[in-house]
């Protein structure tokens, strides 16, 4: 997968710009000037997040590519998430689907927040 030139802007047709914008419900956990937090519909584990950037990057590579301070505010943002929703000391994983093979369904670039019990690892 090559990393594309990207500037940030929303795009029409996108689910998660809907929800940055305000368009599309969701159900919001926190938000800061940059990023959005909110509960994954469909979730997978006790405690399962979305955090998005406000700004549309397909992915978390283009967004590492053309944003990189983004890119740090949406880990840091991905760690007060997982504070707020208590699951901070206990541990908690933060994954980013890159592209169909991986399973991304939504292309613009958000970090899976999961944890609120014991997940299983890689291997395992
Ligand atoms: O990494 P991937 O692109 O597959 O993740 C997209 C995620 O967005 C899914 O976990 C899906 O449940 C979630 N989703 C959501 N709200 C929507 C549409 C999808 O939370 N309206």
């Amino acid at each position: 997968m090559e990393d594309t030139m990207a500037d940030g802007q929303p795009v029409a047709d996108c689910l998660f710009c809907k929800i940055v914008a305000g368009d599309i419900p969701a159900a919001v956990v926190r938000q800061t000037e940059d990023t959005v937090a909110f509960k994954d519909i469909n979730p997978q584990a006790d405690i399962h997040d979305l955090v998005v950037p406000r700004a549309h990057y397909a992915n978390a590579a283009e967004l590492a590519a053309n944003a990189p301070e983004l890119s740090a505010a949406l880990l840091v943002e991905a760690g007060e998430v997982a504070k707020a929703e208590g699951i901070a000391d206990d541990g908690y994983r933060v994954v980013f689907n890159t592209g169909a093979h991986a399973g991304q369904t939504v292309f613009h670039v958000h970090a899976h927040v999961l944890g609120g019990d014991f997940l299983s690892t890689f291997g395992n």
